[in-house]
């Protein structure tokens, strides 16, 4: 492979390590909940090793050549330097590519799923595993997958008949696309889940692997009674079998982990959940799994909250099988009551939006979401966010949780750098940002998503207007000439557009609510009254600088080669710096004086916040509303691909500066729970680095 195309291999250097913050959250929960946190902390982490073989071959090996190595000097990471004859450069090399690996539980990344490989060659790596018998054993199993494949196509996950690595179908190199596929299909009719199997080709046929501690549950137990079949069609005479007891010995521990932590349950509910856990786990039942989805969403506000299991299903190139993953995770009491709090004053804050009380639902239904506090998060990456169960028949009928990870959105590494700010705004930004945007995510989320109303003719003939006297669009002053039509949806008539602009639609409200001093004081700050120079001020004007940041940031998202945006928060958050840049040069602009604007600012006026940026905001909002509201999707796609258009100076410009000061993603080093002599759970910490991250998967024995 050329130099310049290996270079985007490489591991980060150095990744960003940040620790998960939740001692406060942990130590607020009683003797019992800390308990049920425990144990289930252990059920999540214990499926470390389905994660690493659900990506490479070589990830498991990785993984306990790194640990033999700590084990093996005990953590005396420069007594191993010394003895395998290393530079400093060359240790932190190593150090660096092993938090990468532990951030992201194999080597390929989790966002992206490219490989990444150490900045060290064969001789220095194989001189830190001559240390010992058992580290150089290991090597001999990872020297051929932990470095640069001169195939690029082994360098991402994909279909293994397209050239590309994927473990979810083990030992079959020569598996197609189309035998996946006539598989899958296959099953789907005899209605097994997916999501926790695996699928390998053998000489005659193929077998299903299915996680579970059992090898051979009882028919009773299973959600199939048959087991094996022979197919017809293009794969006639090939066999068919499933097989029980993959992953076996870290179901067993799973489901032992949760057998224990039902004892600390809080309630029925969670005792119930718990037991249709350990039934799928043990016998691999996914039907017993969607029961435990069941009773997980009927379990509503707990102090602990869990999922755990095979849930999303990006990484297997087919799309339909799971990635072990699982969290713990506490309620942070005090956003919740502000939240709250929020929930209460919608009735009064709602008219404070652009729009008369036509565009408005008669009566305000807040959106289900919670903030948490996570403990534990076992599995490639940490979201932001989650929203599951993924099975639309649940969702449908009994719906689902849509949670946002506090502390993982707020982790910052310890000296995490800047760019685009201005060294006079530094100190209000660093000091008032996390507090803005827990501001913004309680607007966005439960008044930006809960606001609004669909003008719909519900049945022929039936309006749930007055026809006769259509609501007065304030975008013409003139009354409405269009709505959704009967069977039509949101989604329908906007289509693929829809993710983003309605994202940008709540960002909107947040941006416009949070000049409302009245609901800075709902999140305790100000007294309510109006002072841009004060408390509350600060935590607006950090509010609208972190916007302008985040639309600049954006642009890393958006694809130069298709001309597209790849992600929907970020096309909206580009749009809404348009709209602050848009407002004149009175209230924002971006400065630069250098060619390759290394040097850009963002200079926000903030006292002109109330009287510029907020009107302006508002204007956006109202018009991506009514649009929305009418169904009027030319109206709404002519100025939202106006607004999200990225144009030469952005594209060639600003991007590429973006790009050059973008920080490596981040990795999390995570607390252990610990049962000390008396029986109570203490809580272990991690130094943020790549040697307390180690230390952290050291300490975890059970994996
Ligand atoms: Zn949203």
């Amino acid at each position: 492979m050329e130099s310049e195309s290996l270079k985007q291999y490489l591991a980060d250097s150095p990744p960003s390590i940040v620790p998960l913050q939740i001692k406060p959250h942990f130590e607020a929960l009683s003797g019992g909940e800390k308990l049920y946190a425990h144990y289930l902390s252990v059920a999540c982490f214990a499926g470390t090793r389905i994660v690493l073989r659900q990506i490479s071959p070589e990830s498991e090996h990785i993984y306990d050549f790194i640990i033999a190595l700590h084990h093996y000097f005990r953590g005396d990471w420069k007594a191993l330097q010394k003895e395998a004859g290393l530079s400093d450069d060359e240790l932190a090399a190593f150090l660096d590519y092993s938090a990468q690996f532990l951030g992201n539980l194999g080597n390929f990344k989790s966002f992206g799923d490219s490989k990444f490989v150490p900045r060290l060659n064969e001789r220095q790596l194989k001189a830190l595993a001559a240390v010992s018998p058992q580290t150089l054993e290991i090597y001999e199993q990872i020297k051929d997958g932990v470095f640069v494949n001169k195939n690029v196509g082994k360098m991402h996950l994909g279909y293994p008949d397209q050239g590309h690595v994927s473990t979810y179908y083990p030992d079959s190199p020569d598996i197609t696309k189309e035998e996946i596929s006539i598989v899958s299909d296959f099953l789907e009719g005899k209605k097994l889940l997916p999501e926790n199997t695996r699928l390998r080709k053998t000489t005659d046929g193929f077998e299903v692997l299915i996680a579970s501690a059992l090898e051979n549950p009882g028919s009773a137990d299973r959600d199939l009674k048959e087991s094996e079949w022979e197919l017809e069609g293009k794969l006639k005479g090939k066999k068919l079998k499933l097989v029980f007891g993959d992953y076996t010995k870290e179901m067993s521990t799973i489901a032992e982990a949760l057998q224990n932590a039902k004892k600390y349950a809080s309630n029925r509910t969670e005792a119930s959940m718990m037991e249709e856990y350990v039934k799928s786990f043990r016998t691999g039942s996914l039907e017993a799994y969607k029961e435990s989805q069941r009773y997980w969403i009927k379990d509503k506000g707990p102090e602990v909250e869990t999922d755990i299991g095979f849930v999303e299903t990006y990484r297997d190139p087919h799309g339909i099988r799971g990635e072990w993953e699982g969290f713990v995770a506490m309620v942070n009491q005090e956003r919740t009551k502000a939240f709250g709090k929020l929930v209460e004053a919608a009735p009064s804050l709602i008219p404070l939006l652009p729009w008369d009380k036509s565009f408005e639902k008669d009566k305000f239904l807040s959106p289900d979401f919670t903030s948490l506090e996570v403990l534990t998060f076992a599995g490639s990456g940490i979201p932001a966010g989650i929203n599951i169960p993924n099975y639309d028949d649940i969702r449908q009928t009994l719906g689902f949780k849509n949670v946002s990870l506090g502390n993982v959105l707020s982790a910052k590494a310890p000296n995490e750098s800047i760019p685009f700010i201005k060294p006079s705004d530094l100190g209000v930004y660093q000091r008032c940002r996390d507090a803005a945007f827990e501001v913004q995510v309680g607007l966005h989320e439960l008044l930006g998503h809960g606001c609004g109303k669909l003008l719909q003719e519900t049945s022929p003939g039936n309006y749930n207007f007055d026809i006769n006297s259509p609501p007065i669009s304030p975008l013409t002053s003139k009354p409405v000439t269009s709505w959704y039509k009967p069977g039509q949806t949101w989604g329908s008539v906007f289509g693929a557009m829809a993710g983003s602009y309605e994202e940008c639609r709540a960002e909107c409200v947040a941006m416009a609510l949070s000049c409302d001093f009245g609901v800075l004081s709902i999140f305790g700050f100000g007294d309510g009254s109006e002072d841009i120079d004060g408390p509350a001020g600060d935590i607006l004007y950090a509010a609208y600088l972190s916007m302008a940041h985040a639309g600049i940031a954006a642009l890393e998202f958006w694809d130069p080669k298709a001309r597209k945006w790849g992600q929907p928060h970020m096309q909206a958050r580009f749009s809404i710096l348009r709209t602050f840049l848009n407002a004149g040069v009175e209230f924002c602009e971006l400065e630069s004086n250098a060619e390759d604007l290394g040097d850009l600012t963002i200079r926000l006026e903030r006292s002109k916040i109330l009287s510029l940026g907020r009107p302006a905001v508002e204007k956006y909002l109202q018009r991506l509303h009514i649009y929305k509201a009418t169904a009027d999707v030319e109206g709404g796609r002519k100025m939202y691909d106006e607004i999200t258009a990225v144009d030469d100076w952005y594209a060639t410009k600003l991007r590429p500066a973006v790009l050059s000061k973008k920080t490596p993603r981040k990795v999390f080093v995570q607390a252990n729970t610990v049962i000390g002599e008396d029986g109570k759970v203490e809580l272990r910490e991690y130094e943020a680095s790549a040697k307390g991250m180690i230390e952290s998967f050291a300490d975890r024995t059970y994996i």
